[in-house]
């Protein structure tokens, strides 16, 4: 018997506890994550400086309206937007703040056409299911929000689609749940260049590889982009729900009062978390994960991409898709490394998705990765 509503498919794993990077379930099993729980919990389950903010913030004040001003709101945005140059509007997860963005790009550019892309995701509200190209997520719900173009992703079709009838592009730089599947740099680079001849707004979707996922800050970085609206949610408060639409200073006028808002967006708790993920995500912090990336790539393409139950591998930094043939079932594999202590994700294409905290030393990470080469060779066999 269940009282929940059954749009999840669950393990029968009740995950009571965790500690760095190893979780406890309800029987005393651990497990070593390689999940995050999709990308969440970057900096683990014990790190003290998350874990002292929120709990001195837990005695001070857990929640004040945003009519009030916030000098810890203020903080968490300059951080975030510093480089960039870019303002925050916070909200309490990755739909909203694609929601957020999907609104000012209408409202600044006077718009209403979106171009998005095939297995792209970004939500499952309507504005963000509208723009997610993957028909599951939408049937059944329709009509969507009209004006809603497709694309395929990493296709110069898309290139040319892009004209001054469109209010914005909306794109992964790594198309996560679609089966991380990374974007091309010299085609990401045209998109960007076709949005600025039209005058089109570039909407980028960091909700999964933002906060270090891929060994920088934003993985835009890695393609040398500058977009003009960037929605973050996932990794920011390490665990507690934060969203943030981020966009460039100039967009504001768009912006103005009472056009859009939230209760809880920007509350204190999750706000405490995200400054305390914000400052130990550092430069140094960043080359520690990108060395122990290389390591795992390393690993991954002498022991694993070869193994006949692959075809290929893909992803950055610690945002890992292991492709399997179809005569696999990537829920099989995830099983039998569950039997192993080894929690893994899917994602679509049939794909072993891999996104351990990155705290996690290296030794675990090889630990890891050998436990997912020793099923992988023995499903070979069996297979053979
Ligand atoms: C998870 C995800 C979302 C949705 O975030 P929620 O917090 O679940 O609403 C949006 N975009 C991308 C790229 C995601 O990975």
């Amino acid at each position: 018997m269940t009282n929940i509503f059954p749009t999840y498919q669950q393990y029968p794993i009740d995950i009571i506890a965790g500690h760095d990077w190893y979780l406890t379930d309800n029987l005393g099993n651990d497990y070593l994550d390689f999940t995050s729980g999709i990308g969440v919990c970057n900096f683990g389950y014990s790190n003290e400086t998350i874990i002292q903010n929120v709990e001195a913030q837990m005695h001070k004040i857990w929640h004040t309206s945003n009519l009030y001003e916030s000098a810890l709101v203020e903080e968490v945005a300059e951080s975030l937007g510093k480089e960039s140059d870019m303002l925050a509007f916070f909200c309490n997860s990755g739909t909203e703040a694609n929601e957020a963005a999907l609104k000012l790009a209408r409202k600044a550019t006077g718009k209403s056409t979106v171009l998005a892309f095939k297995h792209g995701f970004h939500g499952r509200t309507y504005g963000a299911m509208s723009v997610t190209g993957n028909p599951s997520v939408s049937e059944g719900f329709e009509p969507l929000l009209p004006k809603t173009v497709f694309a395929e992703y990493n296709n110069d079709a898309a290139i040319e689609m892009i004209n001054q009838q469109l209010a914005a592009v909306i794109l992964e730089v790594i198309q996560g749940e679609g089966g991380v599947i990374n974007g091309q740099v010299a085609w990401l680079q045209q998109v960007q260049a076709a949005c600025r001849e039209n005058g089109v707004l570039l909407i980028i979707d960091e909700v999964q590889t933002g906060m270090g996922r891929t060994g920088s800050k934003f993985a835009y970085e890695h393609f040398d982009l500058d977009p003009d609206i960037v929605t973050v949610a996932k990794g920011i408060a390490n665990g507690l729900p934060l969203g943030v639409m981020l966009g460039k200073r100039h967009l504001a006028s768009a912006f103005g009062r009472n056009s859009h808002g939230t209760t809880f967006g920007g509350n204190k708790m999750s706000l405490a978390a995200a400054k305390g993920v914000l400052e130990q995500l550092t430069p140094d912090f960043l080359t520690i994960v990108n060395d122990k990336a290389e390591v795992v790539w390393q690993f991954l393409s002498d022991e694993i991409a070869s193994l006949p139950a692959v075809e290929s591998v893909s992803g950055k930094g610690l945002m890992i898709g292991i492709h399997l043939p179809a005569t696999l079932k990537v829920q099989d594999i995830i099983k039998q490394l569950q039997e192993d202590n080894l929690l893994t994700l899917s994602a679509h294409q049939n794909t072993l998705r891999l996104l351990p905290p990155l705290v996690m030393p290296q030794a675990e990470l090889l630990q890891g990765l050998n436990k997912i080469k020793k099923v992988l060779q023995t499903v070979a066999v069996t297979e053979a």
